[in-house]
């Protein structure tokens, strides 16, 4: 049994689509394997600013338009029978998704009204991916993974029932995949009472791992538009290394660090039942990728991960007093009620440094929460760089003409954030 979860760029025209068949029917097979995609291309960015405009009251109509002609565009070229039943269910979904928008009940938080929305993406693509493999003999069922990955209520970024969780997968999902391929969504949970939850962004990774997990998959796969796990991002390095195996552990600091390749929370689950997982081109089926493993290396090709549009706050407290574990306390209190997670932290005797994602909204509340206990700098639009295993030359390579606000290094680990 395995898992293959393709994102949002192996679904993102006709082609991408056609290739996806391509990929499952001489790769994977036509039973027990199940499918995790994402929204297709750019949807969840788009599906973000619809939500948004129709949040704050502003006409949605043409952001929406734009949406729904970018999937109809691909559904025309894959269905050329315009009585396919496919049009029917994206019809139906577009004017769900138009009800939710037309419908949006302010009293709830922000975030629970995003997830109600946003969450059409994954619905959409995996409705086309379910007729088109269908209409390629491949024969497989759709199924909600709302009604099977069980959440809380941590909008946007919910907490897995794993227990539930996996009694619903288990009892429903083996039997069918015996028979036949699974089609589900990534990205997407669900609550008790029914409400869908997201997972964080790029969460579809997790949502395969969760499935795998629940599956006791023999391996999982995340088919990408890069040949593996690469030791830089190839959009701001050149001359990248792909990793041929490396371990669970690695991968998972590499993530955490910021490394867009694949979501941080996929490798936990993973790694507790040994299930291997596979990094592959989409591009180059046939390549040989990355295995990620329950294996030890002496020595790995530095890593180079660059996180952007980061904020560097310092905070000294106001009675010049030195920065005690109390204050230490308040801080990570507030940054923990605001869900600012702390990228780098750095303290010295009167003042402590953190290095966090920038959220505007999230910072101006932070702020607000602290200013009357703490006199607080702040620097924004900022580059975290982090070289995982490091040498002397890496570093040099990184720090090169940069204009460093702050250092640390471990014995593998070195990083800046520079302006
Ligand atoms: N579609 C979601 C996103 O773009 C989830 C994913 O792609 O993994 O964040
Ligand atoms: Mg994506």
């Amino acid at each position: 049994m395995k898992v293959y979860k393709f994102g949002g760029a192996s679904v993102k025209n006709a082609d991408a689509f056609r290739n996806l068949a391509n990929i499952v029917q001489t790769h994977g097979g036509t039973t027990r394997l199940l499918i995790v995609v994402s929204a297709m291309g750019k949807t969840t960015n788009a599906l973000e600013q619809v939500f948004d405009l129709a949040y704050t009251h502003q006409n949605f109509d043409d952001a929406l338009q734009q949406s729904c002609q970018y999937h109809y565009q691909i559904v025309q070229e894959l269905f050329p029978a315009t009585d396919h039943p496919v049009y029917e269910e994206l019809e139906h979904l577009f004017s769900k998704l138009k009800y939710t928008l037309q419908n949006l009940n302010h009293q709830a938080a922000y975030d629970q009204l995003y997830d109600q929305t946003v969450s059409f993406g994954e619905l959409l693509a995996s409705v086309i991916l379910h007729h088109y493999l269908q209409l390629q003999h491949l024969a497989n069922t759709w199924i909600d993974s709302r009604k099977y990955i069980q959440t809380d209520t941590t909008w946007r970024e919910a907490k897995i029932e794993w227990e539930w969780t996996e009694r619903l997968i288990k009892r429903d999902l083996p039997a069918i995949l015996n028979e036949q391929l699974i089609v589900t969504q990534g990205f997407l949970g669900g609550t008790n009472n029914g409400l869908t939850t997201t997972l964080g962004r790029e969460g579809s990774d997790f949502s395969g791992a969760i499935f795998a997990y629940c599956l006791h998959a023999d391996a999982m796969y995340i088919w990408k538009d890069v040949d593996g796990l690469l030791n830089a991002d190839p959009k701001h390095f050149t001359d990248t290394v792909r990793y041929a195996e490396i371990s669970y552990q690695e991968t998972v600091e590499m993530a955490y660090y910021g490394a867009s390749v694949i979501h941080p929370k996929t490798i936990k689950p993973l790694a507790n039942r040994l299930i291997p997982l596979y990094v592959k081109s989409f591009l180059n089926p046939a390549g040989e990728g990355t295995r990620i493993c329950d294996c030890k290396y002496q020595k790995l090709a530095p890593a180079y991960i660059i996180k952007q549009n980061q904020c560097l706050l310092s905070f000294n407290a106001k009675d010049f007093t030195f920065i005690s574990e109390k204050n230490l306390g308040t801080i990570f209190n507030a940054l923990s009620e605001l869900r600012l997670k702390i990228n780098l932290m750095q303290n010295s005797a009167i003042s402590f440094s953190i290095c966090t994602d920038c959220n505007d909204q999230r910072l101006q509340k932070l702020l607000q929460t602290l200013q009357d206990q703490f006199i607080i700098h702040y620097n924004t639009g900022l580059t975290l760089y982090t070289i995982k295993n490091y040498d002397t030359e890496s570093i040099n390579k990184t720090v090169a003409g940069k204009d460093i606000l702050l250092e640390q290094r471990t014995r593998t680990t070195y990083q800046i954030v520079c302006k």
